[in-house]
């Protein structure tokens, strides 16, 4: 297995019964040291929110005592597909290691944009550097006083700029940009987010939600600087003889100054060595929906590294794929989980795994105190689209002779759009219905109204044909009678394990009804952790009703 981050971790533990009973040998090589973390909540521990006791993954214990061996710190830095040999670089040691199965679980890196000031690292020569602490930088470090925010260095970095409350400029909106900036300002900070376009997280959000995003963040203390777009870097020259980050440059000519400059553009997979071996890649490594290399039935890949796509048919030389990793933990753990269980059913005859299900289109959620943004779909529909589409396509007007257009008039005209927006108090819902089933949601401020459209969401059930109904949840007369689907047994508690609210149900009924307790029999809220207060009311409800 290459890469000992989470994806990488809950695949070796979920192999413990087969190393258990002798059918596997299980090698692990992780360029990072120490125990495996739960990266979700890096930004929480740049921010003193969190320790490292509390992300730990446990290490894979269980694992080690049945025969795993864990390599940290140590980097595969090449392989032979041929021999069937992975080159492992440890310090000035290095080995090689011969493979049956060879399992990618290298993960993604965060991007660092091109800006003058900034070394440019090729990524389509590079190798993956022996130096684990500098695995996607070789030669190219950044400069003093610049990070990305992907792992506990990066964390430490920002932990240190937060501790002496300076000035953070971070670049770039998007979720993981507003989360950090957020969490910093709140806890002394002072942040600015530079970012093009008009409204911040602008993939996820509509103009609505974007702006009273932006005003909330405003209203936090954050300086919002849109429409701006980076070009350089000023560095200054410390007593100590340091250079250091020291301005941002921006197109127009603005210079932001700034003590930490954090880049938040995004991650990419890493791929470098799957393609040096040949194997086929796009924005991840290729792999079927059985997880295995398009190139090589040995390889597989699981995580933020592997892009899941149809295998092309011989000779067919179709354009590349489409798609990228989810980039979420949620569905690497599930990967992990069947890949390892397809893996045990190999070797036990006779066992058959059913086919991995299809992932849901993911959810935006926005981990930030006191500012509630929950996003799903494409919000571009307007709430008067539809109502253009009947006046083109009705009356005594011409009928398309257009297939395609009359077609698309007839999607319109089936989409409904309701919109609410209350700027002044930081609140806006949007909500894209086709013949009544909610398609596509955003809720700013409304956490009730957010939670409920989330749960008709995964349910792909129809919504009240008063929609005003839903904005109640988070009116003054909300009663929790209102009903909802909160509860249905079958409705997810847990979006990172997929855990309903049965399965909690179970935990809290035969255990200890604690969060803690359930979180250990049933691994709900151990991912983002933005399920926990769900988990207590689901426990807390299963406690009224006796179960
Ligand atoms: C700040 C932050 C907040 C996030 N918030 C959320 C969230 O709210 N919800 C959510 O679902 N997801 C979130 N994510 C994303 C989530 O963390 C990732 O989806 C998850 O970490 C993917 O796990 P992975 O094991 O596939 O890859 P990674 O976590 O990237 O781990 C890959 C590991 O492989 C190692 N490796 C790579 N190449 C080699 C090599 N050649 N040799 C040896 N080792 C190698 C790396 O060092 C690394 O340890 C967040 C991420 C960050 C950084």
């Amino acid at each position: 297995v290459i890469g000992f981050g989470p994806v990488g971790a809950r695949f070796v533990d979920e192999l413990v019964p087969a190393l258990e009973a002798g059918l596997v040998e299980v090698t692990v090589v992780g360029a990072e040291e120490g125990d495996p973390y739960n990266r979700v909540l890096v930004a929480e521990y740049a921010v003193g929110h969190t320790s490292l006791g509390a992300m730990s993954l446990g290490g894979s214990t269980a694992a080690v005592a049945a025969g795993a061996r864990i390599i940290t710190g140590a980097t595969v830095t090449a392989i032979s597909r041929s021999r069937r040999v992975v080159t492992v670089v440890r310090g000035d040691h290095s080995e090689g290691l011969h493979y049956d199965r060879l399992i990618f679980a290298t993960g993604a890196r965060a991007n660092v944009p091109t800006l003058d000031g900034i070394v440019r690292v090729r990524r389509d020569h590079l190798a993956p550097s022996p130096e684990p602490a500098t695995l996607d930088s070789p030669g190219g470090a950044l400069p003093v006083g610049v990070t990305t925010l992907r792992d506990l260095a990066d964390a430490e970095r920002v932990l240190d700029a937060v501790r002496g409350a300076r000035r953070i400029v971070v670049l770039g909106a998007g979720v993981l940009g507003m989360e950090i900036a957020l969490a910093a300002s709140s806890v002394g900070a002072q942040v600015c987010v530079v970012y093009h376009g008009g409204i911040p997280m602008a993939r996820s959000l509509d103009r609505g939600s974007g702006t009273v995003l932006a005003r909330a963040a405003r209203r936090a203390g954050v300086t919002m600087v849109d429409h701006t777009r980076a070009e350089s870097i000023v560095l200054r020259l410390d007593d100590d003889g340091t250079e250091r980050f020291d301005a941002l440059v921006c197109a127009d000519g603005k210079q932001i100054s700034g003590d930490l400059l954090l880049l938040s553009c995004g991650v990419g997979a890493r791929v470098e060595l799957a393609r040096l071996a040949g194997l086929d890649v796009a924005a991840g490594i290729l792999v079927d929906d059985g997880l295995t290399s398009w190139a090589d039935s040995r390889i597989c890949a699981i995580g933020d590294c592997a892009q899941i796509a149809p295998r092309p048919a011989l000779g067919d030389s179709t354009a590349p794929p489409v798609g990228a990793p989810s980039g979420l933990i949620g569905p690497g753990w599930r990967q992990a989980e069947w890949l390892a269980a397809r893996i045990m059913a190999e070797l036990s005859d006779g066992v058959v795994v059913p086919a991995m299900a299809r992932e849901r289109p993911a959810l935006v959620v926005v981990k930030a105190e006191g500012i509630d943004v929950v996003a799903a779909g494409d919000l571009s529909a307007d709430p008067w689209d539809a109502e253009s589409a009947h006046t083109d396509t009705g009356g005594d007007r011409p009928r398309h002779t257009d297939a395609g257009r009359h077609d698309d008039s007839c999607r319109l005209a089936a989409t409904q759009v309701a919109e609410w927006a209350d700027p002044e108090h930081g609140r806006y819902v949007k909500m894209v219905t086709r013949d009544g089933v909610l398609e596509a949601f955003v809720s700013v401020g409304m956490p009730r109204t957010g939670a409920e459209l989330t749960l008709l969401y995964e349910r792909g059930s129809e919504l009240p044909a008063d929609r005003s109904v839903l904005l109640r949840y988070d009116g003054p007369d909300y009663e929790p009678s209102f009903g909802g689907d909160g509860f249905a047994l079958e409705s997810t508690v847990c979006w990172c394990n997929g855990v309903t609210v049965e399965s909690v149900v179970d935990a809290a009924t035969s255990g200890d009804r604690t969060v803690a307790c359930v979180s250990a029999a049933t691994r709900a809220g151990t991912g983002c952790g933005g399920c926990r207060g769900r988990i207590a009311d689901v426990i807390e409800w299963a406690g009224a009703i006796g179960s």
